[in-house]
């Protein structure tokens, strides 16, 4: 059984670089009926909070990310790591290094003048004497002095580690008896039965330390999957500023969550030239062996295009109930689905088309001072007057073109161009020039609530 995990270390929010490896983790389980499991990786007392474990939990609540079984806390499990670690003494894997931090940065200066490699010399790899007094020792595992460390990657094909070059009898726990960052992974990933580990290509240099660990401690090494970097337009790491920000954020600014998935997993993957994805076909066709072996370019628009496909597509039932976070309430509004039925085709966001609504349906206060004075020129009372007239007159109201047709017969009975009879409606009805075409506006505001802005607009003597 295919068992994967996601190992967030909470010293902040979920952001989407991590989202990523964890919807690909969750979605190769799927597709294997597997397991995907969460670990948090709260050892670092000062850098970790509960509010970080409580963000990403609701990061995956609100994604619909769910995790099998009980959630893995490492904080909670000093008890195994302090039995791994008395084994591997035990069985002399490792030892006890009484080295004092003096000392270990005389010979770090010294590799350094030399032009070596700075790393432990093993002084006490095979001490029997008797340890110095004062020093509290750090726990050493025996790494492999010489040959190769290989690691096969599922995106990357082997990649070889020499042992010389990279590793030394490193501190597996700390003076204190905390133990280490590689060495607890290992453990967890083993007990936890974790079988394929797909993860950020940054972690690909801890990957050799921590098979040291399995090796030693006679666990199977998984496979493991390291994930290419997202960048941002210009090739570079993503900085917040394009969008390695808290995962929530992106919901705040009226995002959906099928649209953000959808989004990241084509960040990296890719399955024909297929761009939507719902998430029974994502979890359907994800294979970590399709991740592609470069970087991946975040791309604002291309989220924008699939929110906007996704906000289209959804019922009104559910717009409507997402549009209450963004102070639109539409539930009793008998308009609503000429509201949204029009609108959603339009929104790149909910924010946006909360705005687009409210841009509509809340009656002007003010009229924009410069919009007044380019679309009340003239004789524009007396079109918006014969307007009036005519829409009262008008038979069927309800579609926009309705509406379109009782401005094509002022325009034409005025012998007028059709900003003559635009630019005025709009300022009466919007406030403003900008906004959605007339037509639909006005199929949303009705016969009644169209006449009485035009009235109004008339009555404020906003002419020149
Ligand atoms: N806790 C690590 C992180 O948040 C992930 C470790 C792993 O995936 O092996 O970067």
């Amino acid at each position: 059984m295919v068992v994967t995990r996601f190992a967030p270390s909470p010293t902040g929010y979920l952001h989407i670089g991590g989202l990523r490896t964890a919807l690909f983790s969750y979605l190769w389980a799927r597709k294997n009926n597997g397991k995907f499991v969460l670990r948090i990786e709260d050892t670092d007392k000062k850098r970790n909070s509960e509010e970080a474990t409580e963000a990403i939990l609701k990061a995956f609540e609100w994604l619909g990310l769910e995790a099998d079984g009980e959630i893995t806390y490492q904080s909670k499990r000093d008890a195994i790591y302090a039995k791994y670690l008395q084994q591997l003494l035990d069985e002399g894997k490792a030892y006890k290094c009484y080295m004092s931090r003096e000392e270990l940065d005389a010979l770090r200066e010294q590799q350094m003048a030399n032009k070596e490699r700075t790393k432990y010399d093993g002084k006490y790899r095979d001490f029997d004497g008797t340890p110095p007094e004062g020093v509290e020792p750090v726990i050493r595992i025996k790494a492999p002095l010489t040959g190769e460390i290989v690691v096969h990657d599922g995106v990357k094909g082997d990649v070889v580690f020499q042992a010389e070059d990279i590793l030394d009898d490193f501190v597996i726990a700390r003076a204190d008896g905390s133990p280490t960052y590689n060495f607890v992974v290992a453990i967890d990933d083993a007990l936890m039965g974790i079988n394929e580990v797909i993860r950020g290509d940054d972690h690909l240099s801890n990957t050799p330390k921590q098979i040291v660990v399995y090796e030693a401690l006679g666990f199977n090494v998984p496979t493991f999957y390291h994930v290419p970097m997202i960048h941002n337009q210009q090739g570079k790491k993503l900085s917040k500023r394009d969008g390695a920000t808290d995962v929530m954020a992106y919901k705040e600014m009226g995002y959906l969550p099928e649209a953000l998935l959808n989004f990241l997993v084509r960040l990296g993957w890719s399955h024909g030239d297929q761009e939507i994805f719902s998430m029974d076909e994502m979890k359907g066709l994800f294979n970590p062996k399709d991740i592609n072996k470069s970087a991946s370019i975040y791309n604002t628009e291309k989220l924008d295009w699939l929110n906007a496909h996704y906000i289209k597509n959804s019922s009104n039932e559910r717009l409507t109930e997402l549009l209450t976070e963004f102070g639109v309430v539409l539930s009793s509004h008998d308009k609503r689905e000429i509201i949204l039925d029009t609108l959603k085709e339009r929104a790149k966001t909910l924010k946006e088309l909360a705005e687009l609504i409210n841009e509509i349906i809340i009656t002007p206060t003010a009229y924009d001072e410069k919009a007044v004075k380019k679309a009340f020129k003239g004789n524009a009372i007396e079109v918006l007057e014969t307007f009036a007239n005519r829409l009262e007159a008008a038979q069927e109201l309800h579609l926009p073109n309705d509406y379109h047709h009782v401005m094509e017969k002022v325009v034409t009975e005025m012998e007028i161009g059709f900003g003559k009879i635009g630019n005025p409606l709009r300022v009466a009805l919007l406030g403003k020039m900008s906004g959605p075409g007339l037509d639909v506006v006005m199929s949303i505001l009705g016969r009644d609530e169209t006449l009485a802005r035009v009235a109004k607009a008339i009555l404020s003597n906003i002419e020149e």
